[in-house]
């Protein structure tokens, strides 16, 4: 086994007892990039200087009897959270050359407990979309097949993960998008609660839904990556001042009697009978480990996609703004006009790409004096009702399951002309979104050699049952096992 293909926990022990060193595994994911990006593109940008810096600071502190779970372990951060000195570029013409000023406080905590960030992922931009085909430098290609799609948003991460370029990736998670690639990429895609991490650093779309969260090899390494980047952060008003639960303690637990909910809208007839298959499968082996489960009701989840696409244009309209091309982002070459709305106008024409735009109009349009009541108060009061209705289910059941995606990996240019299409791709996802409650999505089961993902879904907070029920599953199983071959 090449030293890139290790988990978090396997590498860690290796480290310990010095069989390898951090500089040894950081070169081992170092020479998989280069050999393997050229063909998947997963990466924007490769920091392999400051890598191999850190990765000798690493082996340093571990000489000196430093412990830390992710003391001298190589990572990959999608290319939307700010890291000092090394372009944020958020796959968009706009911030093409932008470095920022200071770490994303995830970024800050990783770098404190010694992981070693290898490079930058690709999504797709401003991480809005469900393929990477949005990013305006290229589009990541699916490991376990180079003509489809890895999923987006986080798909640059999800790919790199699956291809063992590093250990572990970082994404962020607004409305699907650490789930869906991990089910598309067959990885672990763990999104935490909103504000069990600080957002801080983390650009900005839908304030009110973003999070950023592990992926992983297997649900024991996204529970101890949660572990180092969780907590209350004063530069996080929305971050949650709750203690950070110890995730790997109770994750072996049993599954006896634990009570899993299956909401019939998420069973229904349009279900493709291939994914009900793997589904059903699933579901005999959570009851084989001692799990009840029964079907329930959740109405409202058929409005998720239209809320969620009322609410997240909104706030991206207002969080876009500030990129004018004056104090942040593009500025044309071009001279239109002296007016700031012509030159607003031409750097902001510019610098946003397709969906973007698509994305801003729709928003202001839904804000606006006029429309604000009819959309944007309505879909609030929507999002309220998903949301009692979820977690009053939540109250009764221990968790609720449902497929991460209605399909396995599209083809590239498949559906990039549609994109109500595209939304659709957050049928299972978007719900738990809106209500802020931790989710996981996990290897289980392939179809036509393509994976697919299953949702586990959890109350609020209660991210180290979510963690229980996914690791019984994945010890149960052989799906995680499974490799891509490129
Ligand atoms: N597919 C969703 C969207 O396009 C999810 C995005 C995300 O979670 N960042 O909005």
């Amino acid at each position: 086994m090449n030293l890139n293909e290790l988990t978090i926990k396997a590498a860690r022990k290796l480290l310990d007892d010095k069989t390898i060193s951090a500089v040894q595994l950081t070169t081992a994911c170092l020479k998989r990039i280069k050999t393997t990006d050229k063909t998947l593109k997963a990466l924007i940008t490769l920091c392999e200087k400051s890598a191999l810096a850190a990765a000798h600071e690493a082996d340093a502190r571990i000489a000196k009897g430093e412990k830390g779970i992710l003391l001298g372990i190589p990572y990959l951060a999608k290319d939307n959270l700010l890291t000092k000195g090394i372009k944020t570029t958020a796959a968009s013409k706009m911030l093409e050359n932008y470095v920022a000023p200071y770490n994303a406080t995830v970024i800050a905590r990783l770098e404190a407990a010694g992981a070693i960030l290898l490079g930058k992922t690709n999504l797709d931009e401003f991480a809005h979309g469900a393929s990477t085909e949005n990013s305006a430098f290229f589009t990541t290609k699916n490991p376990w097949d180079i003509k489809r799609v890895p999923g987006g948003s986080s798909g640059g991460s999800a790919a790199a993960l699956a291809a063992d370029f590093c250990l572990f990736a970082l994404g962020s998670d607004t409305g699907g998008s650490i789930r869906q690639p991990a089910s598309f990429c067959s990885v672990v895609g763990f999104k935490p609660s909103y504000g069990r991490v600080s957002r801080h650093g983390l650009m900005s779309m839908t304030s009110s839904t973003d999070v950023v969260g592990p992926i992983t090899k297997n649900v024991e390494d996204a529970a101890l990556v949660l572990g180092v980047i969780a907590g209350v952060d004063e530069y996080d008003s929305t971050s949650s001042p709750d203690k950070v639960d110890n995730y790997t303690k109770n994750i072996s637990h049993n599954l006896k009697g634990l009570k899993i909910a299956l909401p019939q809208e998420c069973f229904g007839s349009d279900l493709s009978p291939a994914v009900r298959e793997v589904m059903d499968k699933a579901i005999s082996e959570l009851k084989k480990l001692g799990a009840q489960v029964r079907e329930i009701s959740l109405p409202h989840t058929k409005y998720s996609i239209p809320v969620y696409y009322i609410i997240t244009p909104s706030e991206i309209s207002s969080n876009l703004a500030r990129l004018d091309g004056f104090r942040y982002g593009h500025r044309s070459k071009v001279k239109v006009g002296e007016s700031l709305n012509e030159i607003y106008l031409q750097n902001r024409g510019e610098g946003f790409g397709p969906e973007v735009k698509r994305r801003i109009m729709l928003g202001t349009y839904a804000l606006s004096a006029g429309y604000f009541d009819a959309y944007y108060k309505k879909a609030q009061s929507v999002r309220m009702l998903i949301s009692d209705e979820l977690n009053e289910t939540l109250e009764k059941f221990d968790v609720i399951l449902t497929p991460t995606s209605p399909h396995t990996a599209f083809k590239i240019g498949g559906q990039d002309q549609d994109p109500l299409q595209m939304y659709l791709e957050d049928t299972f996802v978007s719900g738990p979104s809106l209500a802020g409650l931790p989710a996981i999505s996990i290897p289980a089961g392939f179809i036509k050699g393509l994976p697919l993902g299953l949702q586990i879904v959890g109350a609020k907070r209660q991210e180290a049952k979510v963690f229980q029920v996914a690791h019984n599953f994945e010890q149960a199983t052989e799906w995680h096992k499974n490799k891509a071959k490129i």
